[in-house]
Protein backbone atom coordinates (compact mmCIF):
# COMPACT_ATOMS: atom_id res chain seq x y z
CA UNK A 1 0.00 0.00 0.00
CA UNK A 2 1.18 3.47 -0.84
CA UNK A 3 0.14 6.70 0.84
CA UNK A 4 -0.35 9.47 -1.67
CA UNK A 5 -0.82 13.18 -1.10
CA UNK A 6 -2.63 14.79 -4.03
CA UNK A 7 -3.24 18.46 -4.80
CA UNK A 8 -6.23 19.64 -6.80
CA UNK A 9 -7.35 23.01 -8.01
CA UNK A 10 -9.15 24.92 -10.70
CA UNK A 11 -10.17 28.43 -11.65
CA UNK A 12 -12.89 27.90 -14.26
CA UNK A 13 -16.44 26.78 -13.67
CA UNK A 14 -17.85 23.70 -15.34
CA UNK A 15 -21.20 21.97 -15.75
CA UNK A 16 -20.79 21.17 -12.03
CA UNK A 17 -20.83 24.81 -11.00
CA UNK A 18 -18.27 27.36 -9.88
CA UNK A 19 -14.66 26.30 -9.10
CA UNK A 20 -15.33 25.16 -5.49
CA UNK A 21 -18.36 23.15 -6.66
CA UNK A 22 -16.31 21.72 -9.50
CA UNK A 23 -13.61 20.66 -6.98
CA UNK A 24 -16.24 18.84 -4.91
CA UNK A 25 -17.43 17.04 -8.03
CA UNK A 26 -13.84 16.11 -8.91
CA UNK A 27 -13.37 14.59 -5.45
CA UNK A 28 -16.51 12.57 -5.89
CA UNK A 29 -15.20 11.33 -9.24
CA UNK A 30 -11.90 10.29 -7.63
CA UNK A 31 -13.88 8.04 -5.29
CA UNK A 32 -16.06 6.72 -8.14
CA UNK A 33 -12.92 5.71 -10.05
CA UNK A 34 -11.95 3.41 -7.20
CA UNK A 35 -9.36 5.52 -5.38
CA UNK A 36 -9.71 5.49 -1.60
CA UNK A 37 -9.59 8.88 0.09
CA UNK A 38 -8.37 8.64 3.68
CA UNK A 39 -8.62 12.34 4.48
CA UNK A 40 -9.12 15.66 2.74
CA UNK A 41 -8.47 19.30 3.49
CA UNK A 42 -10.94 22.14 3.46
CA UNK A 43 -11.23 23.93 0.14
CA UNK A 44 -9.39 27.23 -0.06
CA UNK A 45 -9.45 30.13 -2.46
CA UNK A 46 -6.31 31.75 -3.72
CA UNK A 47 -5.33 34.41 -6.20
CA UNK A 48 -4.60 33.30 -9.73
CA UNK A 49 -0.99 32.33 -10.33
CA UNK A 50 1.31 33.62 -11.76
CA UNK A 51 -0.94 36.48 -12.96
CA UNK A 52 -2.94 37.66 -9.90
CA UNK A 53 -5.50 39.46 -12.06
CA UNK A 54 -6.78 36.16 -13.48
CA UNK A 55 -9.77 34.27 -12.04
CA UNK A 56 -9.38 33.05 -8.47
CA UNK A 57 -8.53 29.39 -7.83
CA UNK A 58 -10.18 26.88 -5.56
CA UNK A 59 -7.55 24.52 -4.12
CA UNK A 60 -7.31 21.61 -1.76
CA UNK A 61 -5.39 18.42 -1.02
CA UNK A 62 -6.34 14.88 -0.17
CA UNK A 63 -4.68 11.73 1.06
CA UNK A 64 -5.13 8.47 -0.88
CA UNK A 65 -4.17 4.96 0.05
CA UNK A 66 -3.73 2.64 -2.92
CA UNK A 67 -1.73 -0.36 -4.03
CA UNK A 68 -1.29 0.98 -7.56
CA UNK A 69 2.02 2.39 -8.79
CA UNK A 70 2.41 6.19 -9.08
CA UNK A 71 2.25 6.16 -12.90
CA UNK A 72 -1.04 4.28 -12.76
CA UNK A 73 -2.51 6.65 -10.20
CA UNK A 74 -1.39 9.62 -12.31
CA UNK A 75 -3.09 8.21 -15.38
CA UNK A 76 -6.35 7.79 -13.45
CA UNK A 77 -6.05 11.42 -12.34
CA UNK A 78 -5.33 12.54 -15.91
CA UNK A 79 -8.45 10.66 -17.04
CA UNK A 80 -10.49 12.66 -14.54
CA UNK A 81 -8.92 15.93 -15.72
CA UNK A 82 -9.80 15.01 -19.30
CA UNK A 83 -13.37 14.11 -18.38
CA UNK A 84 -13.83 17.46 -16.71
CA UNK A 85 -13.11 18.98 -20.07
CA UNK A 86 -9.81 20.46 -19.24
CA UNK A 87 -8.43 22.24 -22.22
CA UNK A 88 -4.89 23.37 -22.10
CA UNK A 89 -4.71 26.97 -23.23
CA UNK A 90 -1.25 27.69 -21.84
CA UNK A 91 0.85 26.40 -18.99
CA UNK A 92 -0.68 27.73 -15.78
CA UNK A 93 -3.52 29.18 -17.80
CA UNK A 94 -7.13 28.67 -16.97
CA UNK A 95 -8.10 25.15 -16.09
CA UNK A 96 -11.15 23.32 -14.87
CA UNK A 97 -9.36 20.72 -12.74
CA UNK A 98 -5.65 20.09 -12.23
CA UNK A 99 -4.68 17.04 -10.17
CA UNK A 100 -1.04 16.64 -9.14
CA UNK A 101 0.68 13.96 -7.12
CA UNK A 102 2.57 15.71 -4.31
CA UNK A 103 4.13 12.60 -2.83
CA UNK A 104 3.99 8.84 -2.71
CA UNK A 105 5.38 7.58 0.58
CA UNK A 106 9.00 8.74 0.67
CA UNK A 107 9.76 7.89 -2.96
CA UNK A 108 12.10 10.15 -4.93
CA UNK A 109 11.50 9.71 -8.67
CA UNK A 110 12.97 9.26 -11.18
CA UNK A 111 16.22 9.87 -9.25
CA UNK A 112 17.71 12.49 -6.93
CA UNK A 113 19.65 14.35 -9.63
CA UNK A 114 16.61 14.75 -11.90
CA UNK A 115 14.48 15.79 -8.93
CA UNK A 116 17.03 18.49 -7.99
CA UNK A 117 17.24 19.74 -11.56
CA UNK A 118 13.46 20.29 -11.63
CA UNK A 119 13.40 21.74 -8.14
CA UNK A 120 16.08 24.26 -9.10
CA UNK A 121 14.60 25.17 -12.49
CA UNK A 122 14.73 28.98 -12.84
CA UNK A 123 11.31 30.61 -12.58
CA UNK A 124 11.18 31.86 -16.17
CA UNK A 125 11.80 28.31 -17.41
CA UNK A 126 9.09 26.88 -15.13
CA UNK A 127 6.42 28.55 -17.24
CA UNK A 128 7.74 26.96 -20.44
CA UNK A 129 9.10 23.55 -19.48
CA UNK A 130 7.03 20.61 -18.35
CA UNK A 131 8.46 17.28 -17.27
CA UNK A 132 7.40 14.42 -19.55
CA UNK A 133 7.58 11.92 -16.72
CA UNK A 134 6.49 11.78 -13.14
CA UNK A 135 8.68 13.67 -10.67
CA UNK A 136 8.25 12.85 -6.98
CA UNK A 137 7.89 14.60 -4.64
CA UNK A 138 6.26 17.33 -6.73
CA UNK A 139 9.19 19.69 -7.44
CA UNK A 140 7.26 22.90 -6.59
CA UNK A 141 5.61 21.65 -3.41
CA UNK A 142 7.82 23.71 -1.07
CA UNK A 143 7.11 26.97 -2.96
CA UNK A 144 3.34 26.89 -3.13
CA UNK A 145 1.14 28.36 -0.43
CA UNK A 146 -1.94 26.92 -2.15
CA UNK A 147 -0.47 23.45 -1.53
CA UNK A 148 1.14 23.93 1.90
CA UNK A 149 -1.79 25.74 3.53
CA UNK A 150 -4.25 22.91 2.70
CA UNK A 151 -1.60 20.31 3.64
CA UNK A 152 -1.53 21.82 7.14
CA UNK A 153 -5.12 20.50 7.50
CA UNK A 154 -4.26 16.84 6.90
CA UNK A 155 -0.51 16.22 6.96
CA UNK A 156 1.42 18.83 9.01
CA UNK A 157 3.96 16.20 10.08
CA UNK A 158 4.63 14.73 6.63
CA UNK A 159 8.37 14.93 6.03
CA UNK A 160 9.93 15.70 2.66
CA UNK A 161 12.17 12.73 1.78
CA UNK A 162 14.93 14.89 0.25
CA UNK A 163 15.04 18.01 2.40
CA UNK A 164 13.84 16.43 5.65
CA UNK A 165 11.53 19.40 6.23
CA UNK A 166 8.02 18.83 7.52
CA UNK A 167 4.96 20.47 6.02
CA UNK A 168 4.80 22.58 9.19
CA UNK A 169 8.35 23.87 8.58
CA UNK A 170 7.80 24.52 4.87
CA UNK A 171 4.56 26.35 5.68
CA UNK A 172 6.31 28.48 8.33
CA UNK A 173 9.09 29.28 5.84
CA UNK A 174 6.67 30.81 3.32
CA UNK A 175 6.42 34.59 3.23
CA UNK A 176 3.48 35.58 5.45
CA UNK A 177 1.85 37.46 2.60
CA UNK A 178 1.67 34.29 0.47
CA UNK A 179 0.25 32.24 3.34
CA UNK A 180 -2.44 34.82 4.08
CA UNK A 181 -3.49 34.92 0.45
CA UNK A 182 -4.84 31.36 0.75
CA UNK A 183 -8.18 31.61 2.53
CA UNK A 184 -10.69 28.95 3.57
CA UNK A 185 -13.92 29.25 1.64
P1 LIG B 1 1.20 21.63 -13.74
O1 LIG B 1 0.44 20.70 -12.87
O2 LIG B 1 2.65 21.69 -13.39
O3 LIG B 1 0.61 22.98 -13.84
P2 LIG B 1 0.42 19.78 -15.74
O4 LIG B 1 -0.64 19.31 -14.84
O5 LIG B 1 0.04 20.04 -17.12
O6 LIG B 1 1.15 21.06 -15.21
O7 LIG B 1 1.56 18.69 -15.69
C1 LIG B 1 2.36 18.49 -16.79
C2 LIG B 1 3.06 17.15 -16.69
O8 LIG B 1 3.85 17.10 -15.54
C3 LIG B 1 2.14 15.97 -16.56
O9 LIG B 1 1.74 15.50 -17.80
C4 LIG B 1 3.01 14.94 -15.83
O10 LIG B 1 3.52 13.96 -16.68
C5 LIG B 1 4.16 15.75 -15.31
N1 LIG B 1 4.39 15.55 -13.89
C6 LIG B 1 5.61 15.39 -13.34
N2 LIG B 1 5.55 15.21 -12.04
C7 LIG B 1 4.24 15.26 -11.70
C8 LIG B 1 3.55 15.13 -10.47
N3 LIG B 1 4.21 14.90 -9.32
N4 LIG B 1 2.20 15.25 -10.49
C9 LIG B 1 1.56 15.48 -11.65
N5 LIG B 1 2.15 15.61 -12.86
C10 LIG B 1 3.48 15.51 -12.88
MG1 LIG C 1 -0.83 18.94 -13.04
Amino acid sequence: MYDYLIAFGGNVGSTHGNPPETMQAALQTVVERGLRIVDQSRIFRSASFPDPTGPEYANGVFWLRDEREPEDVLSILHGIEADFGRERVSRWGERIVDLDILSCDDLVRPDLKTWRDWRDLPFERQTRETPDRLILPHPRLQDRAFVLVPLMDIAPDWRHPVTGHTVRQMHADLPEKLRNDVKPL
